[in-house]
């Protein structure tokens, strides 16, 4: 099959599997890369849980506990299998990739597919655990999900990317038909406000280490941590202070009590706030692809640009196995810094006054945005021949 990329408004509906492990491999190259800063940390992962491991921020802990510590990794995710006629997603390439690259390193690495909300995944994760690696002493928290089964009731909540109190008018740019436009968005109504809590708020987290500590999984010292987007005034309306802001409050709420609830077990649990990124998630989000393609020139232009694996890099060397690792006022592990600081806003925020249809190849960083969209679904990538025929089945081994 010759696979050639497919996109369908904000999404990308194949994938490439050779491109996908060209992008493993790339960031598997920079972890190596890294290596003194990962081994000045005293305190290291062993096993590790990533739940939503197979893509971006969660895909970046994986290979960085892997390949920066060591680390044995059992992963979660929700991803398609390839059939003959029809690629996988680029997850499912993703995690194929790892696997390989992994076992050919000695490194142990198993992931499972399914839904992470359900009490059979965790039920199968907790077998997992007690037969192959005793207990985890690191559970990353990176999934990004519309929709949420309640696993005791079925009832299934959808989240709602709008705004909170208020209608919201403002710019935005369709990365399908290239078009900066303005959109108007309808403020959430108490349902859909209480159903995005629901699906990306804390409750699954805790639900996670609840029955992680009931199975006797959890090592004692055990880290956990969820992610979490921050950002500052121009996202705030539709990010920050709108639905999916309210959903990453209640991760804060989470975080204490599961360092409450396992004191005994010594468990350290924060919300980690990293950079605006292109991943599958950020795509769907309004506003976030015309601000991510200006926060890309200016970080570009400032030096400070970083991905996925850049972040996380920095996230566990100098944050969670760091000691006395600063934390902002409500114990998060910030990374966001070179983004949201006062000078770098107000250059973003300038170009957004000024960015129009006529301007915008010019004034944002339009190509970097798309090839890194592209390349979430393994386009685009150095080395790799997108004309020649591959067969698009790959297995996790
Ligand atoms: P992503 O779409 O690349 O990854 C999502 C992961 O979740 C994938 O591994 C997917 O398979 C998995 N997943 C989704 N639904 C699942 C389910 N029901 N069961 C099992 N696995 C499931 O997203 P991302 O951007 O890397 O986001 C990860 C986290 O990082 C999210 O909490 C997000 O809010 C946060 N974050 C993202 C950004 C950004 O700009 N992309 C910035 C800061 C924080």
């Amino acid at each position: 099959m010759v696979i050639q990329p497919k996109v369908r408004g904000f999404i990308c509906t194949n994938a490439h599997p050779e491109g996908c492990a060209a992008s493993v491999d790339n960031q598997i190259a920079f972890t190596q890369s890294q290596g003194e800063r990962f081994a000045a940390n005293a305190n290291q992962p062993k096993n590790v849980l990533v739940i939503g491991c197979s893509t971006g921020y969660g895909l970046a802990s994986r290979i960085t506990a892997a390949y920066g510590y060591g680390a044995k990794t059992l992963g979660i995710c929700f991803e398609k299998a390839p059939t003959e006629r029809k690629t996988g997603t680029a997850g499912w390439y993703n995690t194929a990739a790892f696997h390989e690259r992994a076992h050919a390193d000695g490194m142990y690495a198993k992931t499972l597919n399914g839904d992470a909300f359900s009490n059979e995944l965790k039920a199968q994760a907790i077998e997992a655990i007690k037969a192959d690696l005793g207990k985890v002493d690191l559970v990353v928290y990176s999934l990004a999900s519309p929709r949420r089964a309640d696993p005791v009731s079925g009832t299934v909540f959808k989240s709602t990317l709008k705004p909170v109190g208020q209608a919201y008018t403002t710019k935005t740019y369709d990365t399908d038909k290239d078009l900066i436009h303005t959109v108007e968005l309808e403020p959430a109504n108490e349902q859909e406000i209480h159903d995005t809590v629901k699906v990306m708020g804390g409750e699954d987290w805790e639900l996670w280490l609840d029955a992680l500590a009931d199975a006797g999984c959890l090592a004692e010292g055990c880290e956990t941590t969820a992610y979490t987007y921050i950002g500052k005034e121009l996202t705030w309306p539709i990010y920050g202070q709108a639905t999916i802001g309210k959903a990453k409050e209640d991760l804060d709420r989470a975080a204490a009590a599961i360092r409450t609830k396992h004191a005994q077990l010594n468990v350290d649990a924060h919300v980690s706030s990293l950079k605006a990124l292109v991943t599958q998630a950020s795509s769907a989000i309004p506003v976030m692809p015309l601000y991510i393609s200006l926060i890309y020139k200016v970080m570009k232009e400032e030096g400070t640009h970083e991905g996925c694996i850049e972040q996380i890099a920095g996230l566990f060397a100098e944050r969670l196995y760091a000691d006395n690792a600063e934390t902002d006022e409500t114990r998060r592990y910030r990374m966001d810094g070179k983004e949201t600081n006062d000078a770098t806003q107000a250059k973003i925020k300038a170009l957004w006054d000024q960015v129009t249809q006529e301007n915008f190849h010019e004034l944002a960083d339009y190509k970097g945005y798309h090839q890194d969209f592209l390349q979430l679904f393994g386009f685009a990538m150095d080395g790799v021949d997108y004309d020649a025929d591959v067969d698009p089945i790959r297995e996790w081994k």
